[in-house]
């Protein structure tokens, strides 16, 4: 196995620790596709070949924990009326349904690769990828094939809204959702998540659906109190889901109850910027040590974002996130959520996922909404 030396980092991000683990003058080696070291730079052990990082800030790549990648279609249309004053509805995923219900699935992969190296480009290095814009069996399946040919992180969110041929007949709709449905996509999917608010899913319904989708072996997590305080992030509680994913109206109780639980609450600033709403506050969940992680929901509708860093300097500007705070839920935070610890950190053992920015300290990332040179070194798939 070859070995590389990342030498002369001014800050290196380990994240060993909730204040990031800061090594200042650091070196980092990487062996295959792990870290094998981190250290002074002074002490670095010799190696097959060698980086300098000109004194600039290693971190470790953003890990975006909730996107809905895969979709066809324009929706264009909504932003502008958003930016008009029209408030957010649920609607406007029916939009994209009917444009990805008829895209070919080599339409769909070519779409998605374009994306996902904007995405990279960014210095995100692990992604998780939705459905949801099928609303039927075949696109579904359509999306979660797409999906998993550039993640493992995948997810079935089938019950994301009622789609208009089931408008008067819910139940069905939720009795395809439970069984054939789960039944076709389950070897693409890693997790099964439920759009739980007005004008989508009641708690009841989604822990029906949630538990269909654990008793096949996937893994829960929610959308949640995105449009209204609506009981989601009490179901995640309940049913010690990963994470509990939007979080924007949560009661005091409850934020209480989260840092109580494993539950990671995913926030996701972008949605908030994009549909004109008000931004949840996050130092309660701070106070009282939370989990929280930070993503951009990067979908045609309400969050048309691919870059971590812009979703960081909104929660800092927005949800008073500190620099620090914000940088740790981008990358430890957003692997918590997806319950993987070989990622979101740089210690010895870590997957050799990381960022050089050539910056001179890591606050220049969101200070700078990540428009800095830097270099990206990945060993993920997409
Ligand atoms: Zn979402």
């Amino acid at each position: 196995m070859s070995s590389q030396l990342i030498s002369n980092i001014g800050q290196l991000i380990t994240n060993s620790n909730e204040n990031l683990g800061i090594v200042t003058d650091a070196a980092l080696v990487i062996e295959g596709q792990k870290v094998l070291w981190v250290g002074s730079k002074n002490h670095a052990p010799a190696a097959d070949s060698k980086i300098d990082a000109a004194g600039g800030v290693v971190t470790p790549g953003f890990i975006d924990s909730h996107t809905h990648a895969v979709f066809s279609g324009d929706r264009s249309k909504d932003y502008v009326a958003r930016m008009s004053g029209q408030k957010y509805a649920t609607g406007g995923i029916k939009t994209t349904v009917a444009a990805t219900r008829t895209a070919t699935e080599d339409d769909l992969i070519a779409h998605t690769k374009d994306l996902l190296r904007k995405c990279q480009s960014h210095g995100t290095t692990t992604i998780e990828i939705k459905s949801g814009y099928g609303l039927d069996v075949d696109t579904e399946l359509k999306i979660l094939k797409v999906a998993k040919t550039f993640t493992d992180e995948t997810t079935f969110l089938g019950a994301h809204v009622i789609p208009a041929e089931f408008e008067n007949n819910r139940e069905g709709y939720i009795q395809l959702v439970k069984n054939e449905m789960l039944d076709v996509v389950t070897p693409y999917a890693k997790w099964i998540d439920v759009f739980c608010d007005n004008g989508a899913f009641s708690v009841d319904e989604a822990r029906e659906i949630l538990q269909s989708g654990i008793a096949k072996g996937l893994k829960g997590k929610i959308h949640g109190n995105q449009l209204g305080d609506t009981g989601g992030a009490e179901l995640a509680i309940e049913m010690n889901l990963a994470s509990i994913d939007h979080a924007t109206h949560v009661s005091n109780d409850t934020i209480a109850a989260l840092a109580e639980s494993n539950v990671v609450t995913t926030f996701l600033p972008g949605a908030e910027f994009f549909t004109k709403s008000s931004y949840p506050k996050v130092n309660l969940y701070f106070e009282l040590g939370a989990k929280v992680a930070l993503a951009t929901d990067c979908n045609p509708g309400s969050s048309y974002l691919t870059s971590m860093p812009i979703v960081m300097s909104l929660a800092i500007r927005e949800m008073g996130f500190t620099p620090a705070q914000a940088l740790y839920a981008a990358t430890a935070g957003g692997a918590a959520a997806l319950q993987r610890s070989d990622i979101g950190h740089l210690q010895p053992g870590a997957k050799a996922d990381l960022v050089i920015w050539q910056a001179p300290t890591f606050e220049h990332i969101a200070y700078r909404m990540g428009d800095i040179d830097k270099k990206i070194l990945m060993t993920g798939k997409f």
